[in-house]
């Protein structure tokens, strides 16, 4: 009676044939940045305005502190937690995807940021970037609240973004 075969696991593996992965065409660009699997535990949920995307960016590596955060840029930013009544309900989606980074990248920290000058605030308002303000602001501190109302143990932050001519700041709001 022959021995029964070797199960797949107990082969020896043909290094010789083993492919590295899919057939790529040569590389076009090579990042210099290393990667780095720790994660921060901390996310930060902003406009997708992209002239402000180098601000928001160095606003929280260098005040926040928070390398490697996990980025979410969407039109608006904070504005995406507000259930608005009207079309789809992107406030329920939000606090799904919400949930699942909260489970998955172990977050423990969320930043919401506004910005001056929103697109998205001067749709929904048709205000000029002052006459925004109030409502962003207002709309902070009730994001704030409903994140804080989904995960009880996540820390929140709010800050609005402000411009004055080239000079871009950021300033804590109390939530
Ligand atoms: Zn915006």
């Amino acid at each position: 009676m022959s021995a029964p075969p070797r199960s797949e696991h107990t082969q020896p593996i043909p290094w010789a044939s083993v492919a590295l992965g899919p057939a790529l065409p040569m590389a076009v660009f090579t990042s210099s940045e290393r990667w780095n699997a720790e994660r921060i535990g901390a996310l930060a949920l902003y406009c997708s305005d992209g002239r402000w995307g180098e601000a928001f960016d160095e606003f929280c590596h260098r005040r926040l502190l928070i390398p490697r955060y996990d980025r979410w840029a969407v039109p608006g930013g904070p504005a995406c937690l507000l259930p608005r009544g009207t079309g789809p309900d992107l406030s329920h989606s939000t606090r799904e995807q919400l949930g699942l980074l909260v489970r998955v990248h172990e977050l423990e920290r969320v930043v919401l940021i506004s910005h001056y000058g929103c697109a998205f605030y001067a749709e929904m308002c048709g205000k000029d970037p002052e006459g925004c303000l109030p409502v962003q602001t207002q709309e902070l501190k009730e994001g704030s609240a409903l994140v804080r109302r989904w995960f009880p143990d996540l820390a929140v932050e709010a800050y609005l973004a402000m411009r004055q001519g080239g000079c871009l700041t950021f300033h804590a709001v109390e939530t």
